[in-house]
């Protein structure tokens, strides 16, 4: 069973928020960008009703290192830290292929650059889908189109491209997700993808 549950919808406007995402495949719980949000409990209710303990994470996945994705990295002590180009445990520094690194069976990092030069995106073949957890959009909207903040809006684009392709589900940095219908971004309302509660 591969599954993908939305745990928090992050928001951008006067408060940031991310959004925080738990993936299971078989053995694997990969939290994705576990960092700012209005209280902890945002990200630890969530996870008890599905019947994670924190302990039992096996991965944090990080899109880019920013601090409103990252800050809660702590509360996973198990959990190997994975980011666009390394894997960190403990006090190990190991190494990844990059582009195309499967942290589990049905989970692979693609390198999508441009917001930062650090920016990678988690593609999961779930149970019912392909979902991409990336920082390429930041709202379920697709807005912003030209990310204020991006290194390498050129590189935002291609991105983008690829993981229209691949996607039927797309979770943004900070924002509900939505569907992707042949190339064109549809968004859904959070109820409709989680199962949490
Ligand atoms: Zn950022
Ligand atoms: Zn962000």
């Amino acid at each position: 069973m591969t599954s993908v549950h939305l745990l928090h919808a992050g928001y951008a406007n006067d408060r940031v928020g991310s959004s925080v995402v738990l993936v299971r495949d078989g053995d694997a719980r990969i939290v994705v960008d576990p960092g700012m949000v209005a209280g902890r409990g945002l990200i630890m209710d969530p996870l008890h009703e599905l019947g994670v303990p924190p302990e039992s994470v096996t991965h944090v996945f990080l899109s880019h290192h920013h601090p409103d994705h990252t800050v809660n990295i702590a509360l996973f002590p198990n959990a190997e830290v994975v980011d666009f180009h390394a894997r960190y445990r403990d006090d190990l520094w190991l190494d990844h292929v990059g582009d195309g690194y499967r942290l589990s069976p049905r989970s692979e990092l693609w390198l999508t650059p441009g917001h930062t030069e650090e920016d990678a995106s988690l593609v999961v073949e779930a149970d019912d889908g392909v979902h991409v957890m990336t920082h390429l959009w930041w709202r379920s909207d697709g807005t912003p189109a030209i990310d204020p903040i991006a290194s390498d809006q050129a590189a935002i684009e291609a991105g983008r491209i690829r993981v229209l392709a691949a996607a039927d589900i797309v979770i943004p940095g900070h924002g509900g997700p939505f569907r992707v219908r042949s190339g064109t971004i549809e968004p859904l309302s959070d109820a409709r993808v989680n199962p949490v509660g």
